[in-house]
C-alpha cells in the first residue's frame, strides 16, 4: 500500500463507491477506495449478455454525467453502465485502486480507527464505508439436489440460451430478472416454465411518462420502508426491447407456462404452491393501483397528459392461470436446466467489527452503523426504496459523507480543546 494511513476507506468500486468518493471529495475529506476487481465489476461480469438497465438513460445515472451516447429515454446496455461508471470515476478523479480485495477489516485496540488487511498488504483507516453491493451472494433454495441431473445455475451465471444444453428450462423467481431471462429463453424456441411468487408489475409507461418518473413524483422512490402491511416484493420491470410492460399474460401467451411458486422435489418431479393466480391478482392490482395514483395526481396537479385507457384492459387468462399445474416431472417434461433468479444476500465475512444482527444483517439506521465509524452504502432499503439503485445511492452517499463530515468536526474540536492549557487555579 503507497499510503497505509487512511482518512476514510471505501469498499468496492461500484455505482455506490465511486457517489462516496464523489462527495467526500466535495467535502475535503481524504478518502481510498478499494476495488477487488474493475470498477462496476458486477456490471461487467455477473449480469446476462442482453442485459439493459431498468430504467431510462435520463433517469439512471448520477446528476454530473449523462450517458453521450444514448438519447434521454433509451436504456443502457450492462456495458454502457460499466464504462458509465469508468468513465465518472475519472471525471471526479477518484482515488481507486482496482485489484485489491480488503480480507479483514478489525477496530484497533485503544485507539481510534481500524486495522485492514487486504490483499496488497496491511492499512490503517479512521473510517470505514462498506460500499460491496445490495447483491453479493447468489441465493438458490436448497430443493433440488445436486446430483438430480440437470443443470442448475444462479441468474447471476445465466449469460444467454445458448450456454444451456438443448431441452425445456424451468426459471424460479419472476422479479426483473427472472421474466426478463424467461423471455429471452423462450424466443431462443425452448420450452419455458416460469415459477412466479409475489411481484409488484408497473407499467412500463403511462400516460407518456415512464414508470420511474410516476414512482418519482408519486413520492415511492423515497417511501422508507414498504407500505404499512405490504411486505417487500420484487418488481417485475423491463427496459428490454426498449422498454415494455412486464405482463405475464402476454408471456403466457407467447408460449411461457406460468407455474406458482417452487416449493419442493421428489423423484424427479417438482412441486409447485397454488399461489398462482394469487400472486398474478396482487401484481394486477399493485399495477391498476398505480394507474389510479397517476390519475389522481395529474387531475390535482393540472397536468395535460394524454389519456390511456388501453393501459387498462387486461389480457385473457390463458390456460396455466386457470388451471395451474401444481407439480412438474421434469424429465418428462424435456426439462434440462433450471435457472434460479432467486436473488441474492450480503456477505460481510470480511467486516469483522460489531455492526450485525443475530441474522448477519447489517445493524445500520440510514447506513450509519452500530459500530462507530463503520458505514453501510447501497443496502436495499437503507433510507429510502431507490437506496439500491443508481440514482438512490448517490443521495444516501450525501447523507453518510455529510455524517463522516460532522464527526470528524467533533473529533477536530477534541484536538483543539487538548491544545489549550488547563486553566491555573
Ligand atoms: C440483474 C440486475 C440488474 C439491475 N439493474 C439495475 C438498473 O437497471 N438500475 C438500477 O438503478 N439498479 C439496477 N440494479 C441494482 C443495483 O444498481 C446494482 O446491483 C448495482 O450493481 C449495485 O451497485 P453497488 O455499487 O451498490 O454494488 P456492486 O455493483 O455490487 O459493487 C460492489 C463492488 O464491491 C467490490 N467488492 C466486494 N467485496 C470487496 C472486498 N472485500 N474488497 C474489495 N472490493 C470488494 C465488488 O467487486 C464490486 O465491484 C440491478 C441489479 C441486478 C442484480
Amino acid at each position: 500500500m503507497s499510503n497505509p494511513d487512511v482518512e476514510v476507506l471505501v469498499v468496492g468500486a461500484g455505482q455506490a463507491g465511486i457517489a462516496m468518493s464523489e462527495h467526500l471529495t466535495d467535502r475535503g475529506i481524504p478518502h481510498l477506495v478499494l476495488e477487488q476487481q474493475r470498477i462496476a465489476e458486477r456490471w461487467r461480469s455477473m449480469r446476462w449478455d442482453s442485459l439493459v438497465a431498468n430504467g431510462p438513460a435520463w433517469h439512471d445515472r448520477f446528476p454530473g454525467l449523462g450517458f453521450a451516447e444514448l438519447s434521454a429515454g433509451e436504456f443502457a446496455s450492462k456495458d454502457q453502465v460499466a464504462d458509465y461508471f469508468a468513465a465518472y470515476a475519472e471525471q471526479i478523479k477518484a482515488p481507486i485502486q482496482c485489484g485489491v480485495a480488503v480480507r479483514s477489516v478489525r477496530r484497533k485496540a485503544g485507539a481510534p480507527g481500524f486495522q485492514v488487511s487486504t490483499s496488497s498488504g496491511e492499512l490503517s483507516a479512521r473510517y470505514l464505508v462498506a460500499a460491496t453491493g445490495p447483491f453479493q451472494r447468489p441465493v438458490i433454495p436448497q430443493l433440488v439436489p445436486d446430483d438430480a441431473g440437470l443443470l442448475q445455475i444462479h441468474s447471476s451465471d445465466y449469460r444467454n440460451p445458448q450456454q444451456l444444453p438443448e431441452g425445456a428450462v424451468l426459471v424460479v423467481g419472476a422479479g426483473s430478472s427472472g421474466v426478463q431471462i424467461a423471455a429471452e429463453i423462450q424466443r431462443s424456441g425452448r420450452q419455458v416454465f416460469l415459477s412466479v411468487g409475489p411481484h409488484d408489475r408497473p407499467p412500463r409507461s403511462y400516460r407518456g411518462r415512464d414508470f420511474c418518473w410516476w414512482l418519482g413524483v408519486l413520492g415511492k422512490w423515497d417511501a422508507a420502508a414498504p407500505e404499512a402491511g405490504a411486505e417487500h416484493v420484487t418488481i417485475a420491470v423491463s427496459g428490454a426491447d426498449g422498454g415494455q410492460t412486464v405482463d405475464f399474460r402476454k408471456l403466457a401467451e407467447d408460449g411461457i407456462t406460468l407455474v406458482g411458486r417452487t416449493n419442493g422435489f421428489h423423484a424427479g418431479v417438482v412441486g409447485f404452491d397454488s399461489d398462482l393466480q394469487r400472486n398474478i391478482a396482487a401484481g394486477d392490482a399493485s399495477y391498476s393501483a398505480l394507474l389510479d395514483e397517476a390519475d389522481a395526481y395529474a387531475a390535482r396537479n393540472g397536468l395535460d397528459l394524454p389519456e390511456e385507457p388501453g393501459a387498462r384492459s387486461v389480457r385473457p387468462d390463458p390456460d396455466c392461470l386457470t388451471a395451474p399445474l401444481q407439480e412438474l416431472d421434469l424429465s418428462a417434461a424435456g426439462v434440462t436446466s433450471i435457472v434460479w433468479a432467486t436473488g441474492f444476500a450480503v456477505d460481510y465475512g470480511w467486516l469483522q467489527v460489531d455492526a450485525f444482527d443475530a441474522q448477519g444483517r447489517p445493524r445500520q439506521q440510514r447506513g450509519v452503523s452500530s459500530e462507530p465509524g463503520v458505514y453501510f452504502l447501497g443496502l436495499p432499503w437503507q433510507s429510502r426504496r431507490g437506496s439500491s439503485f443508481i440514482w438512490g445511492v448517490w443521495h444516501d452517499a450525501k447523507y453518510l459523507a455529510d455524517h463522516i463530515a460532522i464527526q470528524r468536526g467533533y473529533l477536530a474540536h477534541h484536538e483543539l480543546d487538548a491544545l489549550v492549557p488547563e486553566p491555573a487555579n
